[in-house]
């Protein structure tokens, strides 16, 4: 029996309120499989489309005020959470496992002079022409871009998750086995500012965060279910090759070599980086839900080991 932070990707949830719901009964199958086989987990999960529909939603309104960023996260841990927490508690009651499932809306520390906040690099909200955007920078100060000839965005920064300020409570409930859904999205970023914890538009990405919280946890696994079954080198050209497992070393020189992309593959490198150098026996593997099970049992998925 493992400790094992799972780590789901957007493909475990839907675009849409309807196809999420949907989505969440079979990943609610697949982690209570997990359970079932003797693991304790504890989950985390992306929000990339769900942020930026929210965020959408409350953009040029007439008569409703814009949403600030972090509470767009703080909504998407919610909305997610929800969904995450129906679908667990109705498959585990299914089961006949009577365990308590909760949501816990979270905030991560950044730090205020993470390099990442002079170079934001992460594309959030709606398209805009040229004239808006330029509004939109001197009006509200944003930093928008060019992004990839679909019109003007604006930027955020995706500064490195320095700690998880609901720390204690995690710790709590994972002790006293519960099953519990934290660092949506990466978290709500917060900055120190005196005895403050102040919201910040940014983007922690999820799988550094779920890192983070495995340390935390001293889960013995990272788990980050994506839409791949394994990485690759070589990714979608001729000589592509699946790999069945690396070391940390291998995985730092592959990332620097440029095999796993940025913003995708390359967050989940990193964080397997982070994590399974963090103590020895800890490992990542990196695969698809529906393989979760086998992974775990060597028969498929990444794994990355220090
Ligand atoms: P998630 O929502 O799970 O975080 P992402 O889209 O961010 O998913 O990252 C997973 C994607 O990374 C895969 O679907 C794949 O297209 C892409 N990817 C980039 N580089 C690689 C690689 N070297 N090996 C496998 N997949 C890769
Ligand atoms: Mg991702």
């Amino acid at each position: 029996m493992a400790r094992i932070v799972v780590a789901l990707g957007g493909n475990a949830l839907g675009k849409s309120p309807g196809e999420q719901l949907a989505a969440v009964k079979n990943t609610a199958n697949s982690l209570v499989d997990l359970i079932e086989a003797g693991h304790e987990i504890i989950i985390s999960h992306g929000n990339g489309p769900q942020v930026g529909m929210i965020n959408l939603a409350f953009t040029n309104r007439e008569g409703i005020e814009e949403m600030p960023f972090p509470e767009c996260g703080a909504m998407s841990q919610g909305y997610i959470g929800y969904h995450l927490q129906n679908a667990l508690r109705e498959e585990l009651v299914k089961r006949e496992r009577l365990v308590a499932v909760a949501a816990i809306v979270t905030q991560v520390i950044v730090n205020r002079d993470d390099p990442a906040f002079t170079n934001p690099s992460k594309p959030v909200g709606s398209f805009y022409s040229k004239e808006e955007a330029d509004r939109l920078s001197r009006e509200k100060g944003y930093m928008m871009v060019e992004d990839s000839g679909r019109g003007y965005r604006r930027v955020v920064a995706s500064p490195y998750p320095v700690e998880i300020v609901e720390k204690d409570i995690i710790k709590t409930l994972v002790e006293a086995g519960k099953l519990v859904i934290t660092c949506g999205g990466g978290g709500i970023p917060v900055v120190r500012d005196g005895h403050t914890l102040k919201g910040v538009a940014a983007v922690i990405d999820k799988d550094l965060a779920s890192a983070k919280l495995a340390q935390l946890l001293e889960a013995d696994i990272l788990l980050i279910l994506t839409v791949v079954e394994k990485v690759a080198i070589n990714f979608r050209q001729k000589n592509q090759q699946w790999l069945d497992r690396l070391n940390v070393a291998e995985a730092k020189k592959l990332k620097e070599a440029g095999h796993f992309i940025k913003g995708s593959m390359e967050p989940k490198v990193r964080a397997a980086i982070d994590f399974s150098s963090s103590k020895d026996g800890r490992k990542t593997i990196i695969t698809s839900l529906g393989k979760a099970g086998e992974a775990l049992a060597g028969k498929t998925g990444t794994k990355i080991s220090k």
